[in-house]
């Protein structure tokens, strides 16, 4: 593949890359028709999650796409040019954000063409005009924001997302909710996971639950029928296990099921083709309990997940001497298996923006008793360091020639081992004292995770330990990771923020908070200087390592306790707020460079091959699709329905 290119497309604030699989070809062809079953399932829920982010988003997908279509296969000729290209941009930003809010910023985009321009085109092609639609895209103050995270608000009337239907309130869900609670049972299920609250006919609170049969039943009745090819040739009984008990799962809707299957699915480790498939991450719900739909599919990378059984085999000695307080550590630390995987195929909410880490299951207590599976998605993070040689930004934004030498020497391979920390140690360190609420810190909750997930990391990545087993060349190189992460935290992640707003991502929070709190605490070790262009300089690196070892402690009681005062200070003091000044800054030197902020990637395609017979025989893969050609097959392949 010589002529493999890593960049594709740019648009808006985005980047597409591509991303190779090179483990495909040597799997045996039955594992390449696992693969690519899987895959199709990890395609066929895209609609739900389009339908999750916001009930006007699929509708809206339709008649943009149509008008795609008849502007591609040449119906007008292009007049006017701008609106064209703020047309072809805004339906591309869509797209990719799976809706019509940024997939980061969780802002509505505002068009750049006139309603006037769009509603021709529709009347020309037959479209009649949805009065309701146009509101949607047009006017600013109707849905402007997919999940608001204001403190003080009511966080469901002001989110347009679809986890609950538009007349619920705060309270009652919230309300609704506690009286769900088990605190009393140690094997509680994730409920409200898996359903939209509503009310009935008669104004009662009722789920409607997303199975077959029920909400979401024809994308999840599709999503069987492709498991159910899969577990045909899965690659050994308990991988066939695991896929029929979440067959099992989407039938009923049954979360009791649904935690058997986690379970299962940490169990076995032995296949080289493992996949998610499911209602999987909460951050889309304001309150943080219904899942958003993924799927992707994965390779084990057997040399780099070398580096990641190094870190399980020796969690137990992580878990020892972490500097946390001895209560809320985890006695015997069970089970966490760590690889370094490929994806194969990116579905859902990790579509096209994806994680580059994964540790799942989350439910608290299936992580205590049975573990979880960390990975490291290598090949992405790969062609994201492809996709940054030679782009300016470091040049740009760190403060000398030496410093800017160690990332360079560093930094790639120091970024996986930190991915590594967090997810397969990090997420999985710790427990909560008996009978704490695992939601006690309810929105805060997330940021106060991701903390104590990078603080593990950050804190871990500077001790002699690493180099003991071989995972850093010496003990210089965590220097790097160290300052790229105060420098994002502090600096130029203010780049993703437009201006006039605060820090609302949980992500982006915790980076913020951390590097904000460690530099406060650091006695002038490391500081931001400020002059014509601002910079980061870290003076002492050997004593900032003690203070992130404090502030994890605090963290770990913070969770631990459901200490919900204490997060909500922690993140209100030190992750929210921006410097309107550096912010400014940061955006001018950062626009000079004409980059792209946010990154996702083009699948790859694969192709069944069938014998006399018809029947599928091997798979292979290929990588040239275009972006929109590729969006409008998913819609193709997988049509929508209309929600309500
Ligand atoms: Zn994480």
């Amino acid at each position: 593949m010589t002529d493999f290119q890593y960049n594709d497309i740019r648009f808006a604030d985005i980047q597409m890359l591509r991303y190779q699989v090179p483990g495909f070809e040597a799997l045996t062809p039955r594992q390449r028709i696992l693969v690519y079953y899987l895959s199709e399932a990890a395609l066929a829920g895209r609609d739900i999650l389009w339908d999750q982010n916001c009930r006007y988003n699929l509708p809206i997908r339709r008649i943009l796409e149509a008008v795609y279509v008849e502007m591609k296969n040449g119906k007008w000729k292009v007049k006017n040019e701008g609106e064209w290209e703020a047309f072809e941009t805004y339906l591309k930003r869509v797209w990719f954000a799976n809706g019509i809010h940024h997939h980061y910023s969780m802002d509505k985009f505002q068009p750049g063409f006139s309603r006037e321009f769009l509603e021709g085109k529709l009347r020309e092609i037959g479209y009649p005009i949805d009065e309701e639609l146009m509101e949607v895209i047009f006017n600013p103050d109707v849905l402007p924001k997919r999940e608001s995270q204001e403190d003080g608000e009511d966080l469901l009337q002001t989110s347009a997302m679809n986890y609950y239907a538009p007349d619920i309130r705060q309270n009652e869900a919230e309300q609704f909710y506690n009286a769900m609670k088990q605190t009393d049972n140690p094997h509680p299920v994730m409920y409200g996971m898996n359903s939209r609250l509503e009310h009935d006919e008669k104004g009662q609170l009722v789920e409607r639950v997303w199975k077959s049969g029920g909400m979401y039943g024809k994308q999840i009745d599709r999503i069987i029928y492709w498991l159910r090819q899969a577990r045909e040739v899965a690659e050994n009984d308990a991988q066939q296990a695991v896929i029929d008990t979440l067959i099992d799962f989407y039938q009923t809707g049954d979360l009791s099921t649904f935690d058997q299957y986690t379970i299962q699915w940490v169990m076995e480790t032995a296949s080289e083709v493992d996949f998610t498939n499911g209602f999987t991450e909460v951050y889309g719900d304001p309150l943080g309990l219904k899942a958003s739909w993924e799927g992707y599919v994965n390779l084990k990378d057997h040399k780099a997940t070398w580096r990641t059984q190094q870190l399980s085999d020796n969690a137990q000695w992580f878990e020892d001497h972490s500097p946390v307080d001895p209560r809320f550590k985890k006695e015997i630390c069970c089970g966490i298996t760590a690889k370094v995987v490929e994806a194969a195929i990116l579905g859902g909410d990790l579509y096209p923006a994806s994680a580059i880490g994964i540790n799942l299951p989350n439910s608290n207590w299936v992580r205590q008793e049975h573990g979880s599976k960390s990975v490291t998605i290598g090949n992405l993070t790969h062609a994201y360091a492809e996709a940054a040689k030679g782009n300016g930004f470091r040049q740009e934004f760190v403060a000398d020639v030496e410093t800017l030498q160690l990332l360079d020497k560093y930094d790639e391979a120091l970024d996986d081992l930190h991915t590594d920390l967090h997810e397969c140690l990090g997420h999985g360190s710790g427990k909560l004292l008996p009978g704490v609420d695992p939601d006690a810190l309810k929105a805060y909750g997330s940021t106060i995770e991701e903390a104590r997930a990078d603080l593990f990391a950050l804190y871990y990545i500077a001790d002699p330990k690493m180099a003991e087993l071989r995972l850093v060349p010496n003990m210089e190189a965590y220097k790097s990771q160290y300052y790229s992460y105060m420098m994002n935290g502090l600096l130029t992640q203010l780049v993703r923020i437009e201006p006039g707003r605060q820090i609302e991502e949980a992500h982006m929070r915790n980076r913020a908070l951390i590097a904000r709190w460690v530099m406060e605490h650091s006695n002038g070790a490391m500081e931001v200087e400020k002059g014509e262009k601002s910079y980061l300089v870290i003076s002492d690196y050997a004593a900032l390592r003690p203070v992130v070892g404090r502030l994890l402690a605090e963290v770990q009681r913070i969770k631990s306790e459901g200490d919900y005062e204490a997060a909500r200070d922690l993140v209100e003091n030190y992750g929210v707020k921006v410097d309107a000044a550096l912010h400014e800054e940061m955006l001018r030197r950062y626009r000079a460079l004409d980059l792209a902020p946010y990154k996702g990637f083009i699948n790859p395609r694969y192709h069944a091959v069938r014998n006399k017979n018809g029947e599928i025989v091997d798979v292979e893969i290929e990588y040239g699709e275009k972006y929109d050609e590729q969006m409008l097959r998913y819609g193709k392949e997988n049509p929508d329905v209309v929600s309500e």
